[in-house]
């Protein structure tokens, strides 16, 4: 079984080695973190936005087909249904923002919307072109209709979609297919819907490895821009981008927001009597340790090269200290002369300093990091200018 999964993710999903955290992350979608659901949201949406703008041009345009082949009555009819869902197409494919609360709902929502109007255009043809009485061409345009459901399980395939989104997306699309099948009593056959049916599975399964690919490539190239390469952390661009982010949701619920600013005290000195590779090893060390006392909703931002930034939502400054003193005695790694590495730290906090801006914030528990500074380093200075020491 491993063998095999090994073998399924080096050779169709990413051609590295993919450790069982990864492999399960192109499985299922739970577990991702904020900035990866918002960017997978982003491309989900510019994605319906380009199909639905192409297919709101070529659905209406058809109908010269439908004129060309079918009795004007039924052309008609035809027409409106095409009208029908070119406006849907419009609607989808209409600039939009995106949803700052819930982006992964905006985008499941577009592209589930965008799926089933053409499974559901071609039951409502069924209504309108009755199969008894076509002649040859007609026949070849109706069977024409019937590979819609497949076209469109073939194209869930250009979405970043982990196995169960593609496998719960293709569903809908599935059983409106079979419910064609089964459309004005008729009795399911083999012969008649076997081919269809297989089609269909295939391209399920085709739209499932080739999500989990886009997934991955996704996932990597989002977590390289978006991760200091030394030390793990968020780079200050990423990171701005993140406590934008997370500064808005904070205001909206009407929480708190944390904003932890470190400065390494006397690094400098690792580097001139150790090396630079004895420096960085002790950031790589300190990013580590900090990271692993976070929660998931926290954040870690490398703000500049001895210089961290953690962001922590809904978190009330007592348990801040906690944390910090946990950190100073086992957290911050050691120099290596063996002593604890210690850091100046400045906190602010959204409600109480009451800010209405993340850059405001970030400078208020940067001016609290100078002030541990001058008041003798390895302390912190919490807003209203109370001096902790951490030894
Ligand atoms: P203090 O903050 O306590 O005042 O003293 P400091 O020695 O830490 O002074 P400062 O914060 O001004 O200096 C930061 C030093 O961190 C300068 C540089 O040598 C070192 N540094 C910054 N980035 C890196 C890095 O990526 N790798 C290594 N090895 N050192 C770095
Ligand atoms: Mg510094
Ligand atoms: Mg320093």
């Amino acid at each position: 079984m491993n063998q095999f999964w090994n073998a399924i993710s080096q050779h169709i999903v990413a051609p590295t080695r993919l450790s069982g955290l990864q492999v399960m992350a192109l499985l299922h979608p739970f577990g991702r973190t904020l900035h990866l659901r918002r960017h997978a949201a982003s491309v989900i949406i510019a994605r319906v936005q380009l199909i639905s703008a192409l297919f709101a041009l070529l659905v209406p345009l058809w109908s010269l087909i439908d004129l060309l082949v079918f009795p004007a009555a039924t052309a008609g009819s035809m027409f409106i249904l095409r009208l029908g869902s070119s406006i849907i197409f419009v609607i989808l494919a209409w600039p939009r923002e995106l949803s700052t609360t819930s982006p992964y709902r905006q985008a499941a929502t577009m592209l589930l919307l965008m799926l089933m109007v053409p499974p559901i255009f071609y039951l409502l043809s069924l209504q309108i072109i009755d199969p008894q009485s076509l002649d040859q061409t007609q026949r070849l345009v109706a069977q024409l209709y019937t590979f819609m459901p497949t076209i469109v399980l073939g194209g869930l395939a250009i979405f970043p979609l982990t196995a169960l989104e593609t496998l719960l997306f293709s569903l809908p699309v599935l059983l409106t297919a079979v419910a064609g099948m089964f459309q004005g009593g008729a009795h399911f056959s083999l012969e008649q819907h076997g081919a269809a049916l297989w089609f269909m599975f295939m391209m399920i399964g085709v739209a499932i490895f080739s999500g989990m690919s886009q997934s991955h490539y996704m996932a990597t190239l989002v977590l390289k821009a978006m991760n200091d390469p030394l030390t793990g952390a968020y780079t200050r661009q990423s990171g701005g981008e993140a406590l934008d982010l997370m500064f808005r949701l904070a205001s909206m619920s009407g929480k708190p927001l944390s904003v932890v600013f470190l400065d390494l005290d006397h690094f400098k000195a690792i580097n001139d009597n150790y090396g630079h590779e004895a420096g960085d090893q002790a950031l790589q060390t300190l990013a580590e340790g900090v990271r692993h006392s976070l929660r998931r909703s926290d954040i870690l931002i490398r703000w500049g090269g001895e210089e961290f930034v953690a962001v922590l939502p809904d978190t009330p400054t007592g348990s801040i200290m906690t944390l910090l003193q946990r950190l100073r005695s086992e957290g911050f790694g050691r120099r290596p002369e063996g002593t604890p590495i210690t850091a100046s730290i400045g906190v602010a906090e959204s409600l109480t300093d009451d800010v209405n801006n993340w850059p405001a914030l970030v400078a208020l528990a940067d001016q609290r990091m100078y002030e541990a500074k001058r008041q003798g380093r390895d302390c912190v200075v919490l807003p209203g200018n109370v001096r902790l020491s951490l030894a």
